[in-house]
């Protein structure tokens, strides 16, 4: 059923028959995700969009409500929970996946990506076997403490809670199709750019 709208039954979707391919992006806080993705939606070579997530994190400074995050009180994401493609606790706060955008993306075979963490791709990989799972690394533990300290917005305690967080997430990892090095931003942005051509995501590989 590829290269058709995909099928919806009653409310059940099957989320591989849609034309857009979807790709989920994981990698430690500090790995530089939120840079990579950045760089990867102004490529002309990609036809990409990325999915806004839902939390409870109060925002940080200089982010914007609807277009880092959907920011939303606790009794606000559990009303809307049915309506999460995947979700997880992350360092204390509630994250999860609106799935209409990204179902009305992948229809139009726009390729969606989701910065989202390991707990939240494993559950994407249950319910969309057709997914990419891309897990960014940094060089070692010891480059990313550097980069959390230096990009300030942390205190001491969720600098440590973030840190253990990697070392677990990286662990959990060893299922995902792709791993990257963000060890050169130039050179990690054309490997996975890459990547993405070769998953569908490229111009011209439209449906
Ligand atoms: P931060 O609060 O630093 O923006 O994100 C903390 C962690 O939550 C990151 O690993 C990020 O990828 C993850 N995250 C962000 N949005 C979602 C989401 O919608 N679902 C899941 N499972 N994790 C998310």
């Amino acid at each position: 059923m590829r290269g058709t709208r995909g099928v919806i039954v009653g409310d059940v979707v099957d989320w591989s028959s849609l034309p857009g391919r979807l790709v989920v992006l994981s990698g430690a806080s500090g790995s530089g995700k939120s840079t990579l993705v950045r760089r990867l939606l102004g490529r002309p070579d990609l036809r990409l969009a990325v999915s806004v997530s839902a939390t409870t994190r109060e925002p940080r400074a200089g982010e914007v409500h609807g277009r880092d995050y959907t920011f939303l009180s606790p009794e606000a994401f559990e009303a809307g929970r049915d309506d999460l493609l995947e979700s997880a606790e992350v360092h204390g706060f509630s994250y999860g996946t609106p799935a209409a955008p990204v179902r009305r993306a992948l229809g139009e075979g726009t390729c969606v990506i989701l910065v989202i963490d390991v707990q939240g791709g494993m559950q994407v990989r249950a319910k969309v076997p057709s997914a990419l799972l891309v897990f960014v690394q940094v060089p070692s533990l010891d480059e990313l403490e550097r980069r959390l300290r230096d990009r300030g917005t942390d205190d001491e305690p969720t600098i440590l809670r973030r840190l253990a967080n990697a070392r677990r997430e990286l662990e959990l990892s060893e299922s995902y199709d792709v791993h990257v090095v963000n060890d050169d931003l130039d050179r990690c942005v054309d490997e996975l750019a890459g990547v993405l051509v070769l998953a569908g995501c490229g111009r011209g590989n439209e449906a």
